[in-house]
């Protein structure tokens, strides 16, 4: 039955539950890093924006926890932990 649903439709079934701080943050004057400027295109929860001015905005809300953006851009970029115990993703669906 749940075959016939598209990607969005499968995220949708998941639950995510928000900590405090978030989880995953831009290091301060890395905002337009070539790597970061890459996660709009890359991260599967499409989480990640490019402004106007080429800056980059994440918001944590929805994340996989699946490691692609800590891969790409790297500590230099990115501080990235996993969320506090009892909240991030928890997945329905596969
Ligand atoms: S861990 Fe994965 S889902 Fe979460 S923000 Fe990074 S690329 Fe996106």
């Amino acid at each position: 039955m749940t075959d016939a649903l598209d990607l969005k439709a499968k995220l949708g079934l998941d639950v995510f539950k928000t900590g405090g701080a978030p989880h995953i943050r831009i290091r301060e004057g890395q905002e337009r890093a070539p790597r970061l400027r890459r996660m709009p295109s890359l991260c599967p929860a499409g989480l990640y924006s490019e402004g106007d001015g080429g800056a980059i905005t994440l918001t944590v809300d929805g994340c996989l926890e699946c490691g692609t953006c800590r891969l790409v851009c790297g500590p230099e970029v990115l501080e990235w932990d996993y969320p506090e115990g009892g909240a991030g993703v928890q997945y329905r669906y596969g």
